[in-house]
């Protein structure tokens, strides 16, 4: 940050971060905790704002309707170098997943079945993920990761499940105190 500030290109590019989080491994263990990211990005968003950095205005994310392309129902798909195609961007090149590839692109898609995620909207009316149904940030994070409801592990609880009142706060602050 100190060598764009230096170069003052702060509002030219877009910069940000990201907690890490087991996708399939244990890479989180390499990094923050979830609590010591929360902290890190409100120093890290504070000092976006003070030096004018593009893009730090969505502080609050907004009401969502879905999580992300596995429970579009077959709208989104991913293809993998080898022409595979997945419904999840967490399936491609781990072993264990690559079974739950619906198809190819050199044959078509030959598979509905999608790891249970084909059937993510029955599952939440039979309230299958109690945590996440019960949280009162379920409105704007959606779950975060249906994948995980399935696999009854590590809930992918966003950063703003633990600073969404310094987040508040700075939206406040951003917006010169007026709402
Ligand atoms: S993933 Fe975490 S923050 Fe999101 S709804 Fe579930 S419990 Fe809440």
């Amino acid at each position: 940050m100190d060598l764009i500030e230096q170069h003052q290109i702060q509002d030219k590019i877009v910069f940000y971060t990201k907690d890490v989080h087991p996708w399939e491994n244990d890479a989180h263990l390499l990094s923050l905790s979830k609590e010591d990211y929360s902290r890190f990005e409100i120093d890290f968003l504070s000092r976006k704002i003070l030096k004018k950095y593009k893009n730090y205005n969505t502080l609050l994310p907004p009401i969502i309707q879905t999580t992300c392309m596995a429970t579009s129902n077959g709208k989104s798909e991913l293809v993998d170098v080898n022409g595979n195609l997945f419904t999840c961007n967490e399936f491609p090149y781990i072993e264990r997943l690559l079974e739950y590839s619906v198809g190819n692109i050199f044959e078509g898609k030959t598979k509905q079945e999608t790891y249970g995620l084909e059937t993510w909207y029955e599952k939440i009316e039979q309230n299958y993920n109690n945590k996440c149904l019960s949280c009162n940030l379920l409105p704007i994070c959606g779950g975060h990761c249906p994948k995980h409801w399935i696999d009854k592990k590590h809930l992918a609880c966003p950063s703003i499940k633990f600073n969404i009142e310094d987040k508040v706060k700075l939206q406040y602050l951003t917006n010169g105190g007026t709402n």
